[in-house]
């Protein structure tokens, strides 16, 4: 295809806006599907993500489209996540791209998340291209709307495009705008080639299937190609794009993107951001890669029978590759035995990365609490740093412990900014600007990570009916008066329950995990006490009463069938429980420690 002829392009848009309806309706506007294939949403294709409706996993797919001008385009549309944990993913997309469709809800407005990415967007360099969608609606407001895009994102937006996702109006006016506001992709076709890549993912009969953009020269099957950072050369197997499905072409040019086979059976083999070259006529430099982004949240994770620590390994592995921000290395918990010290950038990344070893892998885990890292200065000068609470020095050794701070961007309409700044100030914020934009304010706090990364996203939802919106990034450590809250259960201590809290909330947070372990924990046939420390400090106790026999007998007794399935739901329950010296504890009691608070 003529260079001059391809556009490539991501879609920018806050979860719900419509990205996946509009990506979907340019398909088939492209005939890239017949229409009873159009599954409900294409480019979201894993199960979880369908259920969640959000998008993981960056994904490509390319489009023939006969302009107005008589000319055929190729455009090659980058899918990109819209969470907030996954900023970093989305300008992985970017990096293939010479532009971006930025979506707005026309009845809803510009949200923090979606500002963030349209930065990262306009440093990149990328022409940004407002959409105003869901004009269908009767509350759409395109001009209110334009204008916020231009008094708060600060790109031209007066004549934005406007469509509806939904029933089809304006989506050949989109087109015509990708074709006429973004660039082609610049690059040399004679060059030795430089193909970044944007994404790999392993597939059981391929091996490591790689998504690339061709920056430089020339990619085809039956060349050896060179994996820049690690010099291996593979001979290259199929080349082809989605369109969705996987098409072969044998060959891609320069300011193309698609896919690349080499028969790589190593896992690590083909690194997202890095480069590949040719064997012979390589190039001299890679391309600059994407900034590498440290996990901000670590939890343990432990599978529930020991067997399957090996898949479980095994499965970390195949998730980490296309995954560059999981963070995995091997734990011993004397409670839980052996698994992982699992680093994630925040929350949804966690559950989502749970739910896929569970679902995909078919591991059933446990995950303890999840902490960010504190660095510590210990009294002997050295400073170390802290991601599991079990690993803080005693406080004796302890000098300072600093606590990492983030930079938090929020936006709410003015009716919930009271809301908004009672739950900032709670979570222990210290506001540092807060400008108006019509009916919308943009407050920024400076906040504690680990009170953002546990439930502030939820609280900030509920307490602006969802109005408000979040983008946050690290700023830097501060001091902080933490301390390590142990849990004790008859008497031994639970390294897999401990937790890392400020010294303020350290006693109600201890008075509610003991309280919420002892709902959790089943009665058996004898006491249990469960205590909340600090050293040698008892700052909360409580005790599950033993099992009066009669009791058991009354419940189980008589009908046959009922006990039967009683015993089969003991059963499925028991595959959730770890046993703790003689006491049997449920999986949810390692999670209590993190609902609380
Ligand atoms: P995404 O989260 O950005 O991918 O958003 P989706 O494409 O999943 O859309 C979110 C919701 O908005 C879905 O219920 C869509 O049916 C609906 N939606 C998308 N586009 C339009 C539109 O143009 N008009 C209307 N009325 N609804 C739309
Ligand atoms: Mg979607």
């Amino acid at each position: 295809f003529k260079q001059s002829n391809i556009r490539n392009f991501s879609i920018i848009a806050h979860i719900d806006h419509g990205k996946s309806t509009l990506s979907d309706r340019l398909i088939q506007h492209c005939g890239g599907l017949a229409d009873r294939e159009m599954a409900e949403q294409v480019l979201d294709s894993m199960d979880l993500e369908r259920e969640r409706g959000i998008t993981i996993k960056a994904q490509s797919v390319t489009l023939y489209y006969n302009a107005a001008d008589g000319e055929s385009y190729q455009l090659n549309f980058i899918d990109t996540p819209g969470h907030v944990d996954f900023s970093y993913e989305v300008s992985r997309s970017l990096a293939g791209c010479e532009g971006a469709l930025l979506v707005v809800d026309a009845a809803q407005g510009v949200e923090a998340q979606t500002l963030a990415n349209c930065y990262t967007a306009i440093e990149m360099d990328l022409e940004v291209v407002p959409v105003l969608n869901k004009i269908d609606l009767p509350q759409a407001d395109p001009m209110r709307v334009a204008e916020e895009i231009e008094d708060i994102v600060g790109i031209e937006a007066v004549d934005a495009v406007q469509c509806s996702a939904k029933t089809g109006i304006g989506i050949d006016d989109v087109l015509e705008r990708i074709v006429r506001q973004i660039p082609p992709p610049g690059g040399d076709a004679e060059a030795p080639l430089q193909a970044l890549i944007i994404d790999s993912w392993f597939d059981n009969y391929q091996g490591v299937v790689s998504l690339v953009r061709v920056k430089n020269g020339i990619l085809r099957a039956g060349d050896k190609m060179k994996v820049m950072s690690t010099g291996q050369v593979h001979q290259i197997d199929k080349v082809g794009f989605f369109s969705p499905k996987a098409t072969e072409t044998g060959i891609l040019r320069t300011g193309e993107v698609g896919y690349v086979i080499a028969g790589i059976k190593d896992i690590l083999g083909a690194p997202v951001g890095d480069t590949l070259t040719l064997a012979k006529n390589s190039a001299v430099g890679a391309l600059p890669g994407f900034k590498k982004v440290k996990p901000q949240v670590y939890a343990g994770m432990f599978p529930i029978s020991s067997e399957d620590y090996e898949n479980f390994r095994d499965a970390l592995g195949k998730l980490s590759l296309n995954d560059a921000s999981l963070f995995y290395e091997p734990e011993n918990s004397s409670a839980l035995g052996f698994g992982f010290r699992c680093g994630f950038l925040g929350m949804l990344h966690m559950e989502i990365i749970q739910e896929r070893l569970e679902r995909e892998y078919d591991i059933d885990l446990i995950t303890t609490a999840p902490t960010v890292v504190y660095k510590v200065l210990r009294t002997d000068g050295k400073e170390v740093s802290v991601d599991n609470p079990v690993n803080l020095p005693p406080v004796n050794d302890i000098d300072v412990i600093y606590e990492p701070i983030v930079e938090a961007h929020i936006l709410v309409p003015q009716e919930f900014l009271g809301n908004v700044i009672t739950l900032c100030v709670d979570k222990r914020g210290v506001q540092t600007s807060m400008n108006y934009h019509g009916k919308q304010v943009a407050v920024t706090y400076e906040l504690p990570m680990a009170e953002v990364v546990m439930d502030f996203f939820d609280r900030l939802k509920s307490t602006s009916r969802g109005y408000a919106s979040l983008d946050y990034q690290f700023k830097r450590f501060q001091e902080a008066d933490m301390v390590r809250v142990d849990i004790l259960i008859n008497n031994e201590r639970v390294d897999a329950l401990a937790l890392i809290t400020h010294r303020e909330h350290s006693q109600t947070r201890g008075r509610q995990v003991v309280d919420k372990m002892r709902e959790l924990i089943p009665r058996q046939m004898f006491d249990i006490a469960i205590q909340a420390t600090i050293g040698n400090h008892v700052i909360a106790r409580s005790t599950v009463k033993q099992l009066r026999k009669n009791v058991t007998a009354k419940c189980y007794g008589g009908d046959v069938s009922r006990k039967k399935k009683l015993l089969q739901k003991q059963k499925e329950g028991k595959k959730r429980m770890k046993q703790l010296g003689n006491v049997e504890v449920p999986q949810e009691a390692f999670l209590a420690v993190l609902k609380v608070g």
